[in-house]
């Protein structure tokens, strides 16, 4: 899916020949030491972040640099972002179907009645009509998980969908994800949860200094990892 992927801001060398290949249904936990790259990798893979070499495929398609196969083929990856990302001014359903109106062309009426199911599957089919300031944070990242969904994503990208969230609402945010999991969607995680990483996914990757450095089971990781670099950065966090 990625290959030779390389990215600078400047001087610095943010992405150093990226390869990773997500197969489809396959979930994969990124994780790593701040400043690593994770958040560069997954706006790279969307495109949010140019990158200066390496090709990016989605479902075996090249993704284009510009225009309006570049929009098309962003629909098919839906993003998760550690704040939430809501549209402030809108309600909980008029954030759940602005992409398929707007985007898939989608009539409203049809659309609605999907962004409903959807609320309804991440348990917030009663906060519709409200507006984002007016959730909790894990009802609001609830609904940027409807919202990403609402597109029929191919893949769904999460960076760091819990760390801005209070510890009694991180649980909430990860059944739903681990759900999604289990129903074989595609998935890419940056996440330091380590309990998601075990239930859900099929591959660990770490990632530090712009480099993945290991690629690994979940339970080789956290057990047996056999890097010094992701030991050492294990032995910070657990
Ligand atoms: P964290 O765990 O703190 O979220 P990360 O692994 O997501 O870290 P990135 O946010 O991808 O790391 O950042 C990688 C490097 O790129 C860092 O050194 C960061 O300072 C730098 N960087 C990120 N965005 C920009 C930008 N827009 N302009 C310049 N440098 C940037
Ligand atoms: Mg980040």
């Amino acid at each position: 899916m990625l290959e030779k992927v390389n990215k600078h801001f400047g001087d610095l060398h943010v992405l150093k020949d990226i390869d990773l290949t997500v197969d489809r249904g396959e979930v994969v936990v990124v994780i790593g030491p701040s400043g690593g790259g994770k958040s560069t990798l997954c706006r790279s893979i969307n495109r949010l972040e140019p990158i200066d070499g390496g090709t990016i495929l989605v479902d075996g398609t090249p993704l284009p640099a510009e225009g309006k196969a570049l929009a098309r083929l962003r629909a098919d990856v839906g993003m998760v972002f550690q704040s939430f990302n809501l549209f402030a001014h809108k309600t909980i359903l008029q954030n759940v179907t602005l992409g398929p109106i707007k985007v898939r062309k989608v009539p409203k009426a049809k659309a609605e009645e999907e962004a409903m199911a959807l609320l309804d599957r991440v348990g917030i089919a009663n906060q519709a009509s409200k507006y984002p300031a007016q959730l909790s944070g894990g009802q609001q990242q609830r609904a940027a998980i409807a919202r990403a969904l609402a597109m029929h994503p191919k893949v769904m990208l999460f960076d760091e969908p819990t760390s801005a969230l209070d510890p009694e609402m991180v649980k909430e945010v990860l059944d739903v994800m681990t759900g999604l999991a289990g129903e074989g969607m595609t998935m890419i995680v940056v996440t330091h949860e380590m309990g998601f990483a075990r239930r859900a996914a099929q591959k660990v990757v770490f990632m530090a200094d712009g480099q993945i450095v290991e690629v690994n089971t979940p339970d080789e990781f956290f057990t047996n990892a056999q890097t010094d670099r992701a030991k050492d950065f294990l032995s910070k966090i657990l």
